[in-house]
């Protein structure tokens, strides 16, 4: 079969594929500690589950609107009016199955071939391939730890062309957790506001998860001026556990959100039903569980940083939110493990680690951030004792 020319040059999302040879590991009967998927590992909150049956047994069980229930956007408008400060109407407001899929269809729905979409670097995964699958360029715009991993309008100026299509921003971000300040958004808004062909997509999906009395802005509510171009995409997928539910959210300008509309109505109609009544109840229901756990996970990011902060040639940095470690290895490159192989990268060093500690980790270079893996610390504080145990018992048995 002739697979396209924008799917082959895609990669196989490299996180799903760390996972398929961890559970390969235990399917051979070794046990894994996988610190490298990124999802709680808590259970979605029973009121949730019940708000499932519920609508399940009492019909909720047909199509939707394309756009999502009218209950689901009129609470999510309110959200992110009362919320993020962003003013939205329900009709401005679309469901999907996944903050994923909306900025999958965001990209799809905007750029012609050879458009430029500007990402930050270190970024998700998932970002770069899919605007290469919607037949776009993506430009990556390093941002180094130095810089505390956050883009500097001078560097956003760069990269801006008349190509240009979209900025693609991420705080907390998945994988540094660094956050971008009110100000600092001001200062990205007003590079912006002489490049009017550049649209926003603000991906906030971690807006619920920061630490140390960090707060969260949008750029949408920093810069009300760029709304007619900004998408803010949210979720209930890390906020409330709820990664299995498959439900996302956007708001942004009337033709955006009508154009990906008319694309999902073509392609997967509405997201779940059942999911989006879940969803309702997440978001109406008792909010504690956001307290509860942003508690927990600065917990356990501090429980990580003081087992492994002290082991030579890592490097960490202080993530303000989300839940991941970054942390630099490069030190440890060209360094040999006891069976004599030399590693030479950091997905090297993954490979061992996953084989030799039973722990997985991804390797930077996923990110498009060589030299790096990323620690998933939503895990029980139990799996991470072992797990930063069982590194630093392999890291002390590389040799020069
Ligand atoms: N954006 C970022 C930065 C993520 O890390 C993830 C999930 O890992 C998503 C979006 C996708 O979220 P959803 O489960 O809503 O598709």
């Amino acid at each position: 079969m002739q697979i396209n020319d924008r799917l082959r040059r895609a990669r196989v999302s490299g996180t799903i594929r760390l996972a398929q040879a961890a559970r390969a590991l235990q399917e051979a009967g070794r046990k894994v500690i996988d610190l490298g998927e990124g999802e709680p590992d808590f259970d979605t909150p029973s009121h949730i589950i019940d708000a499932a049956f519920d609508a399940a047994r009492h019909g909720a069980t047909r199509y939707t609107n394309v756009a999502g229930t009218t209950a689901l956007r009129q609470v999510i408008a309110q959200r992110f009016t009362q919320k993020n400060a962003i003013d939205s109407v329900p009709e401005s407001i679309i469901v999907g199955s996944g903050a994923k899929q909306l900025i999958f269809n965001a990209l799809v729905a905007t750029l012609e071939p050879g458009d430029e979409v500007v990402v930050p670097v270190p970024h998700w995964v998932s970002y770069p391939d899919m605007v290469v699958i919607a037949g776009g360029v993506p430009v990556l715009v390093d941002c180094p730890a130095a810089e505390g991993f956050r883009l500097t309008p001078e560097r956003l100026a760069a990269a801006i062309t008349p190509r240009t299509r979209w900025l693609i921003l991420n705080s907390p971000s998945n994988p540094t957790g660094a956050v971008l300040s009110a100000d600092e958004l001001s200062a990205l808004a007003e590079v912006l506001r002489g490049a009017p062909q550049v649209a926003v997509l603000s991906d906030d999906i971690y807006q619920d998860i920061l630490f140390d009395n960090v707060g969260f802005a949008s750029m949408a509510e920093v810069a009300p001026d760029l709304r007619d171009r900004t998408l803010t995409v949210d979720g209930v997928s890390k906020s409330y556990a709820m990664t299995g539910w498959r439900i996302g959210y956007a708001t942004g300008p009337a033709d955006l959100i009508a154009a990906m509309t008319k694309l999902q109505g073509q392609s997967t109609t509405n997201a779940c039903s059942v999911s989006q009544a879940a969803a309702l109840a997440a978001l109406e229901g008792p909010q504690d569980c956001i307290a509860d756990w942003r508690a927990a996970y600065a917990r356990r990011r501090d429980l990580v940083a003081t087992a492994l902060g002290d082991v030579p040639g890592l490097v960490f940095h202080q993530p303000q939110g989300a839940f991941y470690h970054f942390i630099g290895c490069a030190d440890l490159l060209g360094r040999r493990t006891p069976g004599g192989v030399m590693l030479n990268t950091d997905n090297d060093l993954s490979l061992h680690l996953l084989e030799s500690a039973g722990v997985c980790l991804v390797p930077g270079y996923e990110f498009g951030a060589p030299g790096h893996l990323r620690l998933c610390f939503a895990k029980s504080e139990a799996d991470l004792d072992r797990a930063c145990a069982a590194v630093r018992t392999a890291l002390a048995a590389l040799t020069d």
